[in-house]
């Protein structure tokens, strides 16, 4: 009987592995891989591997959840080092617990190996501090989905000003997600960085905020949206503090400074 391990390939960048990862990969006889992870990290699969690509393709999956499940047990008797492997962290948005139940039920061993989920990468790349004190007190994982046709942001109305809000899987429809987050309560002045392809070459990040976040065009996927006070870009918000320490400083001299 060979081992599983479910591994986390990071959002893309192969030096944002972990070493254990690598190692790993290295060393694996069958990879099956989402469709979102990068060919630089597939590089470091051992050549002697069978690489699946189990994604979506336009939307359509190459292989079913079920399937997925049946051939990483079934691999499991006919190779010793058998790698799951999705982008960003496997535990996060990655459907692991369908695979977990199933290898669990299987009795095959397996190991999990997190990864940079993209909401810290993307973090990274916007510079932005996700529990910043003077803006957060926590976090949340969160992602836009569609009931009945309509955007389903179950979670809005819960969150409060100092949330920091990581959505994953945005979707493209930017004015409707900010539409639907206005109408769940969130301030539309709230600012918000979104993050296409953190970590990799093509990278880019936006900074606006929700009332803005309706001209949003073109963004390439995957990508991710980062919002909260914390999403702030840095130039305003140093130019903020340097406003005020002036204005204080006039204050103390009595000549405004308008
Ligand atoms: N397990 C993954 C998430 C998979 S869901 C993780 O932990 O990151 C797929 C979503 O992840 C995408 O729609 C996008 O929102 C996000 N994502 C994955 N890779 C990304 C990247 N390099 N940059 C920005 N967002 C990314």
């Amino acid at each position: 009987m060979g081992k599983v391990y479910l591994i986390g390939a990071g959002p893309g960048d192969p030096e944002l592995l972990t070493v254990k990862a690598a190692r790993i990969l290295a060393s694996a006889d069958i990879v099956l891989h989402d469709a979102l992870v990068t060919p630089q990290v597939l590089a470091l699969v051992s050549a002697k591997a069978r690489v699946i690509d189990v994604g979506k393709r336009c939307g359509k999956k190459l292989l079913t959840q079920e399937e997925i499940n049946a051939y990483l047990v079934h691999a499991s008797t006919v190779a010793e080092v058998v790698v799951r492997l999705k982008s960003g962290d496997p535990l996060v948005f990655g459907r692991a617990g369908e695979e977990i139940e199933a290898l669990q039920n299987a009795g095959v061993e397996f190991e999990i190996v997190p990864g940079i989920t993209s909401a810290l990468a993307a973090a990274a790349a916007a510079r932005v501090s996700l529990t910043d004190r003077r803006f957060a007190s926590q976090v949340l994982f969160t992602t836009a989905h569609r009931k009945g046709g309509a955007m389903a942001l179950d979670w809005a109305r819960a969150i409060t000003s100092d949330t920091t809000v990581a959505i994953y899987m945005p979707g493209s429809a930017y004015a409707e997600l900010a539409n639907a987050l206005v109408e769940n309560g969130i301030d539309p002045q709230t600012p918000c960085v979104i993050v296409s392809r953190a970590a990799q070459d093509s990278q880019q990040v936006l900074r606006t905020d929700i009332a803005d976040l309706v001209n949003l065009r073109g963004v390439e996927a995957p990508a991710l949206l980062i919002v909260g006070r914390v999403a702030q870009s840095e130039a305003e918000s140093v130019t903020k503090d340097i406003w005020k320490q002036l204005r204080d400083i006039a204050a103390q001299d009595e000549q405004p400074i308008t």
